[in-house]
């Protein structure tokens, strides 16, 4: 079993609160710190044994790999980074431009330069297609580009996570690349660092969650907890798939707008290669060969460890198969590089098929662009769906689940504050059993 580098330690927290947060990742846990800087108490329930969702950093042989995020985008939007550096935490700028090998044969920086151009110029066109009224989808906007045509349009289906013709336009120039960071010693190392102190139930998926009265009652196998308002963090999928249920159902256009969005799948390979013919560590490597083209995240934080980036179409074609896939990851490594001498897979991630995420991302299909601020629409005053899918400026990523964590949390305090609201203990609402300290 792959362990996470860190577990802060945390509190106990009430099961009668103003605030109830469901899920630690990123948005829950930048809701947590928010609502508590207000004033406010707080109980965060977490389905697993540790904090951090789809951020966490696991030890291979004592060194940090991550197994989901890794690179903190978009320096001058994300609310990680700018914390980050408050703190003094170890982050540093990843290279720009990483490496480009075609047919085993690492190219010069001349052509590495020319296929960064042509990227641009593809961003370019999405760019100005997103300015068109009509939502379309995102294979039918790119350029023409020659050679990097195929492997280009690859790389943008692998970072949507779905194929392009199942993409919005108008969704996907919001995503900022530029810019980009890592730390030492893992994101998710990071993230569990800025849990630290907070009151957090681990192993306490919530099931149910009540709305029907004044307050919201959180049901679980740990008992219950009552809130006057709650943050509820899920994956988006997880709530499509009926994973959490909400008494009332969530009114529309609210339940339209989680309907709307489809998993993204994107999945890592580890592996442990000492010997790996590339120079430089924490570099992107594009790779094309016989068999397509594919990402090589090289020599993470230094270490012997990489990881080979999976699309949707990878995934799909092995069925889900971990062992396929970690064959299909050597038939791509053999046909570039020949023999692989001290190569071992170490691991395949499987976020799709985990029961807490049911995908790495959610992506808008064409016409539905717009439903990610309608996520952002609170019930009654008193329920916020918040994460990564709610951010238009950085969906898909940990910063965007932060900012949208902090944003639902700002807005609870605001709405706890106006005189319409009560506390649920003065309704007579008792707590039917206590949350225990997590592991
Ligand atoms: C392989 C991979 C690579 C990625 N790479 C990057 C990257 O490099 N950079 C980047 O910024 N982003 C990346 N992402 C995306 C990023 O990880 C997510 O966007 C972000 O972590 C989502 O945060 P969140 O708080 O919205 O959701 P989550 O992190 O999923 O947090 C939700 C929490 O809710 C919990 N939960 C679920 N159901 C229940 C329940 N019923 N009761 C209680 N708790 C529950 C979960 O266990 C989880 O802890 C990557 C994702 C994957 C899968």
């Amino acid at each position: 079993m792959l362990v996470p580098i860190s577990r802060p330690p945390l509190m106990t927290p009430a099961a009668d609160v103003d605030l109830a947060i469901v899920g630690a990742g990123a948005a829950g846990i930048a809701a947590a710190r928010t609502a508590l800087a207000a004033g406010l108490t707080v109980a965060v329930l977490e389905a697993r044994d540790r904090v951090g969702g789809r951020v966490v950093t696991a030890s291979f042989g004592g060194h940090p790999v991550d197994l989901g995020a890794h690179w903190l985008h978009a320096g001058a939007l994300n609310p990680l980074v700018q914390l980050a550096r408050a703190r003094g935490e170890p982050i540093r700028r990843s290279p720009g431009r990483g490496h480009l090998v075609i047919n085993g044969t690492l190219r010069h920086a001349a052509e590495s330069e020319a296929y960064g151009r042509a990227f641009d110029q593809a961003d370019h066109a999405i760019t100005l297609a997103a300015r068109e009224p009509r939502d379309r989808a995102l294979d039918g906007v790119l350029p023409p580009l020659g050679r990097f045509g195929r492997p280009i349009a690859k790389t943008l289906a692998l970072v949507s996570g779905r194929p392009l013709r199942e993409v919005s336009t108008k969704d996907f120039p919001s995503e900022e690349f530029g810019d980009n960071y890592f730390v030492r010693g893992g994101y998710g190392a990071l993230l569990a660092r800025f849990a630290v102190g907070l009151p957090v139930a681990l192993h306490a998926p919530v099931r149910r969650i009540d709305w029907s009265g004044r307050g919201v009652t959180l049901e679980g196998p740990r008992g219950t907890v009552r809130a006057r308002a709650a943050i509820v963090t899920v994956p988006l999928a997880l709530l499509a798939r009926g994973d959490l249920v909400l008494s009332p159902d969530l009114p529309d256009p609210l339940a339209r707008a989680v309907a709307s969005f489809r998993p993204g799948i994107y999945e890592h390979v580890i592996l442990n290669w000492p010997g790996l013919p590339l120079p430089g560590a924490d570099r992107l490597t594009k790779i094309q060969g016989r068999f397509g083209s594919f990402g090589l995240m090289i020599r993470m934080d230094g270490g012997p460890f990489h990881y080979l980036e999976l699309d949707y179409a990878a995934v799909r074609a092995a069925r889900g198969d971990r062992a396929a896939l970690a064959r299909h990851a050597r038939l791509l490594l053999r046909d570039t590089f020949g023999a692989l001498p001290g190569l071992s897979v170490r691991h395949v991630t499987d976020w799709e098929g985990d029961p807490w995420s049911g995908c790495s991302w959610m992506v808008a299909p064409p016409g539905a662009f717009a439903e990610r601020e309608r996520l952002g629409v609170p019930v009654a005053e008193r329920l916020w769906l918040a994460g990564e899918a709610n951010s238009r400026a950085l969906w898909g990523t940990a910063g965007g689940a932060w900012a949208e964590g902090e944003r639902a949390a700002r807005e609870a305090v605001a709405a706890l504050a106006r005189p319409s609201q009560f506390h649920a203990a003065s309704a007579g609402i008792m707590p039917s059993g206590p949350i225990e300290r997590g592991a």
